[in-house]
């Protein structure tokens, strides 16, 4: 008993519990009339779909991250997002909804299959003028839709369209209507939509928030009591509860986000110059770049920070047979250094052809995303230079 007291862990150990002791029948009485009334009690745990002490200190951690007044972590980015849009359908309202249509893949197709086709949920999509947002034309959408909640990206994938956020978020509030905003891709670093007034924040907590690859989690971050009230019932009720080990990770994962995060984007930088420069190289779209539409609204927005770790580019080609074929070579030469892995944000740099994925939507065969690791630049450069020469 004695010794016990000298173990002081820095961090808050897994608790894999599913359920806690409960001292007697008035103590279980009074847990679960709290429960019910949805009084958040520190420290005060029944059952671990509800709450959790290893995922509590991991949503303080992320609080801190995103500067929020609340964060509640999920199972995965699209649990958050189910959360994040469910908690604010009520039945028998036919509102329509404006989800802006470059956003996540897994979203898109989220709001066709599930809120249009099995909820009945009228969805409308804002689709970009001339490869931008602009806040006028959506303006204009609001007035013609009269949508009551509204769903962005603020770094778009995979094309890396800037949007002015703040400006789409006064003139939604202006109209009465809501704002979601999935902020994976800008994360908190460059970008903070609560500080602009986002009335919820999601992230796929599996991309450069958890950044090693090796978790699928999602969180929601807010300010609003009302809806933090609202999220936590959701997420009990339909059981979007990340697990303890995944959160344990996340957790151990977070104490480097800053340093992670500042490292990729560096190495994004110069990475995108050195593709920019080369002749193999038809085309770099990446915010930092000058000639890239959104350079100066990226300055605004990211105050100097960077522009994130994500470059798209296109290998030059005299038609697209020829494009498709340089693709596939150039992916086969990286298959040992830069593979392609269907995901992101992994301090290890990874790729993903566009086309393959996307589809119709960019009919582009020489087109490749890269997520941009935390390895030495100069490795980088070499490895994905010696593909390029080869082309
Ligand atoms: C990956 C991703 C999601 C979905 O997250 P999961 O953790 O895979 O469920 C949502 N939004 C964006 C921008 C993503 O990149």
């Amino acid at each position: 008993m004695e010794k016990k007291q000298h173990l002081k862990p820095l961090k808050t150990p897994v608790y894999r519990d599913s359920g806690f002791r409960l001292d007697d029948a008035t103590v279980t009485a009074s847990a679960f009339r709290d429960e019910q009334e949805q009084e958040r009690k520190p420290g005060y745990y029944i059952y671990s779909r509800y709450r959790n002490p290893t995922v509590v200190a991991v949503e303080e951690q992320l609080m801190n991250i995103e500067q929020s007044e609340w964060a509640l972590l999920m199972q995965s980015g699209m649990s958050a997002i189910d959360t994040a849009l469910s908690i604010f359908q009520e039945a028998g309202s036919d509102k329509p909804w404006l989800f802006f249509s470059e956003i996540y893949g897994g979203t898109n197709t989220f709001v066709d299959e599930v809120l249009i086709k099995r909820r009945g949920i009228r969805a409308e999509r804002l689709f970009p003028e001339n490869n931008r947002y602009d806040p006028s034309y959506f303006r204009r959408r609001m007035e013609e839709t009269q949508a009551s909640l509204v769903f962005l990206e603020v770094v778009t994938n995979p094309m890396l369209m800037v949007t002015d956020v703040p400006a789409i978020i006064d003139i939604a509030h202006e109209m009465g209507a809501r704002v979601v905003v999935d902020n994976t891709f800008a994360t908190p670093y460059l970008f903070k939509p609560l500080q602009a007034g986002a009335d919820l924040v999601i992230h796929s907590a599996t991309k450069y928030l958890s950044g090693h690859g090796d978790v699928t989690a999602g969180v929601i971050c807010g300010n609003l009591e009302n809806l933090l009230k609202k999220a936590v019932e959701y997420r009990k009720y339909v059981g979007h509860m990340i697990s303890p080990d995944d959160a344990y990770r996340l957790g151990t994962q977070l104490r480097t986000f800053p340093l992670r995060i500042q490292k990729h984007v560096e190495n994004a930088e110069r990475l995108a110059h050195f593709l920019d420069d080369h002749p193999a190289v038809e085309a770099t779209i990446y915010p930092g770049l000058e000639h890239h539409p959104d350079h100066a609204l990226a300055n605004r927005l990211f105050g100097g920070r960077g522009y994130g770790g994500m470059i798209t580019f296109d290998l030059a080609g005299k038609n697209a047979g020829e494009k498709k074929n340089r693709r596939d070579r150039f992916i086969h030469a990286l298959q040992n250094t830069v593979p392609l892995i269907p995901s992101l944000g992994d301090a290890d740099s990874t790729l993903l052809p566009v086309e393959p994925v996307w589809g119709d939507k960019y009919p582009m065969p020489g087109l490749i995303r890269l997520s941009v690791g935390t390895e030495p630049c100069e490795e980088l450069e070499r490895n994905i230079g010696r593909a390029l020469d080869a082309l």
